[in-house]
């Protein structure tokens, strides 16, 4: 993995590059590029809190609206040492492109704040959220902007958001957030929600393919929320989940890992370390094991041109954002390995956060059933909208992706129009 600047500023020049590549393929002109490539707002704020020692420390915090062209921008918050705001108008930019391609009425945003939240306290991390509320209140609202978690953050985190603009506005607003808990408006299946989108990805990849999902070998890469939910559901259907990481270490096993036992013990330790009947297995073994499907489910930037060509897997899922670069990109295509994109393969939490909204605003809330089944079919329907362009414009499966979501939000700010 890259570490701080490198991965960040390359974030950023990465989503403009990918932005380019498809728009040249869709023949955009300039005008249009011109309204849609860059964020419409960015807010640099000051967050000082006053720390539990009793001394006051200033935290740099930001939030980008990259579009609110097709709805009101959308996107997690995350706390991290090596956030920036290059970091941020990536990952805002690249919600953008990924409401569109699952077609939800969204916009991308992203907020952050360069902190280390493993070691502050509750109090401090509850004082830090409420100030960086209130100094992004001018800019978020159930119609204006939807913060949600990211890495770092969690229900906790955005019930405090959640109170914050309340208790400002005088009465309870949970659309404000997504990914609250279920008591405070929250949706079922939102905790599982990316791991599921991941999964029914996969599923149309393999039919795709013709390739049999029971007995196939699956590698994953981070056992976190994504990972741990995706592997969950393909050791269910019968698919061998031969080897897992963690940021601690991996474990191997050629006959299939015990995913809910592995589950339990990560709960237990918080590592997938030590696991029975399994060995240990290094970061760079992993990804380059003779498997089926790779899930890559950590961080940005960990395929890349230099270790592109040991991977031997038939087909990556890309969980995470950003874990594979386009130096990396063009060595897996010319290998032969089918990509399932980003933008489409973790669509999964943000389209469970558009129920969830859509289920406070009119007050009514939908069984677990009924969400799996809704994500389902957004989930296979922008698959295959996005295989479609794939087979039909012989181009990657990334820059499918991307065709579809900039095209959908041309063709919005087209219509709009511009103001005044
Ligand atoms: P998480 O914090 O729950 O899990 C991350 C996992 O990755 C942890 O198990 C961690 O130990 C592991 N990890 C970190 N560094 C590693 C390394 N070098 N090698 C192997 N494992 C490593 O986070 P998450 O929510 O599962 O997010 C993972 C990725 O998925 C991120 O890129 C995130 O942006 C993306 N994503 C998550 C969601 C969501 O709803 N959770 C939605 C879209 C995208």
């Amino acid at each position: 993995m890259l570490t701080t600047n490198t991965r960040i500023d390359n974030a950023y020049e990465l989503a403009l590059e990918n932005f380019d590549a498809a728009a040249d393929v869709l023949g955009l002109d300039n005008d249009i590029r011109e309204m849609i490539k860059y964020p419409e707002r960015v807010l640099t704020v000051s967050v000082p809190v006053r720390m539990d020692d009793g001394h006051i420390h200033r935290f740099e915090a930001y939030r980008v609206q990259h579009s609110s062209v097709r709805g009101p921008a959308k996107g997690g918050i995350r706390y991290h040492p090596q956030v920036t705001l290059d970091e941020v108008k990536a990952l805002a930019t690249w919600m953008t492109w990924k409401c569109a391609v699952v077609n939800i009425p969204f916009g991308g945003a992203k907020g952050g704040i360069t902190c280390d939240p493993k070691h502050m306290s509750q109090g401090e991390l509850e004082r830090m959220t409420r100030r960086y509320t209130s100094a992004i209140l001018p800019l978020i609202g159930p119609q204006r902007d939807i913060p949600a978690p990211d890495v770092y953050t969690n229900s906790q985190t955005m019930a405090w958001i959640m109170d914050t603009y309340s208790m400002t506005k005088g009465y309870p607003i949970p659309g404000v957030v997504t990914g609250k808990p279920i008591c405070l408006g929250g949706s079922l299946g939102r905790s599982e929600a990316t791991g599921r989108g991941v999964f029914y990805c996969i599923q149309s990849a393999c039919e795709h393919l013709r390739m049999t999902l029971k007995g196939a070998t699956v590698v994953v890469q981070g056992f976190g929320n994504a990972g741990s939910i995706a592997a969950q559901l393909l050791h269910e259907a019968g698919a061998r989940v031969i080897a897992v990481s963690d940021s601690t270490g991996g474990v191997y096993n050629p006959n299939g890992l015990d995913i809910p036992q592995l589950m339990h013990l990560k709960a237990l330790t918080g590592k997938v370390e030590g696991f029975p009947e399994s060995e240990p297995i290094r970061p760079d073994e992993l990804l380059a094991m003779d498997c089926d499907i790779l899930v890559p489910a950590a961080l940005e930037n960990t395929i890349l041109a230099k270790n592109a060509s040991s991977v031997r897997a038939r087909m990556i899922a890309e969980a995470a954002n950003g874990p594979v670069t386009p130096a990396a990109d063009r060595i897996l295509e010319a290998k032969g390995v089918f990509v399932i994109p980003d933008i489409l393969c973790n669509a999964g939490g943000v389209t469970v956060s558009y129920f969830e909204w859509v289920q406070d605003e009119q007050h009514l809330f939908w069984e677990a059933q009924d969400i799996y089944n809704r994500l389902e079919r957004v989930m296979k329907t922008a698959f295959h909208d996005v295989l479609q362009i794939h087979l039909q414009r012989k181009v990657s499966m990334r820059i499918a992706a991307n065709m579809l979501g900039i095209g959908r939000v041309a063709e919005a700010v087209q219509i709009r129009g511009i103001y005044p």
